[in-house]
């Protein structure tokens, strides 16, 4: 059954971001495919096959549930990474089908060696260091712990990182502190290899690392948000685009479009409210398209009398409150709108575009938020 939205992931898009992400990086750097947040609102279940097509060989989630989704869809054939969330109780699962995992506290640490001995295969970890953001990882004095436990049971662990994540690489107000990481960071690598542990891949760089700070990439670069077609923030774009001169096109393609259709269309009087309350007067005769997607499907209700939309080729604004399922639009100065006719929220119709940044700039949101916002049932497919 049809929902009453339906989002569209562009093929040629991906095939465009991926193919900009690999000469960005280079063939010496792995990119691990971020898609935590049900690929950032893309879907996991349709963004990671596509993803596979267009030759990703790593992948990156936040917990167990969807590195289980990942490792599903992909058949096991490409590697999984879980960067934040494991209960004790799924690393069995995790071990067993070679998910690997990063590691930044002893009791993960003791688990994992527990359950690999208990079932006789390696569990495949990278340990995370702390290196100034102060949100996981292990702080220095607990390497000679981390030693101990990793050289004493050689066969139980093997060691596929070493990895830390900057406070913030996508704002130049953090770039002391990112620096701090970054000297950091090599400072317990070497303190590490002087102590015989060395790892296949070292990795720090999200987006924002890997493209401000080319030093950052190492031999791993965890790439999410740049892989949709977003930059990381405004100011990596500006950053970024400045040395080819304002003018030239982005280099990124969106990947995601929101699409709706006209559900009705009607003529209001002039001096009367629309929707609830009275947050809209017709100050003179309009007419209303009436969209069935609301905050209910993710479409926030702070864009009430801000939003955008395209419908016929013209941009035209959201009118009155959002409600849990439907949004009036003003189509006053549209010419033949009618019932079934296609309504863009998110992406391109004729030569005109919305895009998530615009569409969050109305609503105050980052387009990280916005994105994995987008609710899980809403349809998604896959488009030339
Ligand atoms: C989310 C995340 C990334 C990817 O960040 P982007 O800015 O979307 O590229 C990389 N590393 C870690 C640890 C993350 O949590």
């Amino acid at each position: 059954m049809e929902g009453t939205s339906y989002i569209e992931l562009s093929k040629e898009a991906v095939e465009n971001n991926f193919s900009y992400l690999n000469s960005l990086v280079g063939p010496d750097t792995l990119v691990s495919h971020v898609v935590k947040g049900n690929a950032y609102g893309h879907g996991i279940d349709t963004y990671v096959p596509l993803a596979l097509e267009k030759g990703a060989k790593h992948f990156s989630t936040f917990d167990a549930h969807e590195a289980y989704k990942v490792h599903q869809v992909t058949d096991g054939k490409v590697p999984v990474m879980i960067m934040g969330m494991i209960l004790n109780d799924q690393l069995e699962w995790a071990i067993e089908n070679g998910i690997e995992f990063f590691v930044f506290e002893f009791d993960r640490l003791r688990e994992c060696i527990k359950v690999a001995k208990k079932i006789g295969k390696p569990a495949l970890i990278h340990i995370e260091l702390e290196t100034g953001m102060n949100r996981t990882g292990f702080e220095f004095d607990k390497l000679n712990e981390v030693l101990r436990l990793v050289h004493y049971y050689p066969d139980q662990v093997e060691i596929k990182g070493i990895c830390t994540h900057y406070a913030g690489a996508e704002s130049f107000a953090n770039f002391f502190r990112v620096k701090a990481q970054f000297q950091k960071f090599k400072k317990g690598v070497k303190f590490l290899a002087k102590n015989n542990l060395k790892a296949e891949r070292l990795h720090t760089a999200c987006s924002a690392g890997a493209v401000r700070f080319p030093k950052s990439r190492f031999d791993m670069v965890r790439i999410g948000i740049l892989q949709y077609g977003f930059w990381p923030s405004q100011e990596t774009y500006i950053e970024k685009i400045k040395p080819v001169g304002i003018g030239d096109e982005d280099p990124l393609k969106r990947v995601i479009s929101w699409k709706s259709r006209v559900m009705d269309v009607k003529t209001v009087n002039q001096g009367e409210y629309i929707g609830y309350g009275m947050s809209y007067l017709a100050t003179s005769e309009i007419k209303v398209a009436t969209i069935p997607v609301g905050y209910g499907h993710g479409f926030s209700r702070s864009l009430s009398n801000t939003g955008r939309a395209l419908v016929k080729n013209s941009r035209v604004s959201v009118i009155g409150t959002v409600n849990m399922n439907l949004m009036l639009l003003d189509v006053t100065h549209v010419d033949g709108v009618e019932k079934g006719d296609e309504v863009v929220l998110i992406g391109n119709q004729g030569d005109l575009s919305i895009s998530v940044a615009s569409f969050g700039d109305f609503s105050d949101q980052l387009n990280y938020e916005l994105l994995t916002r987008l609710p899980r049932d809403i349809p998604r497919k896959i488009v030339k």
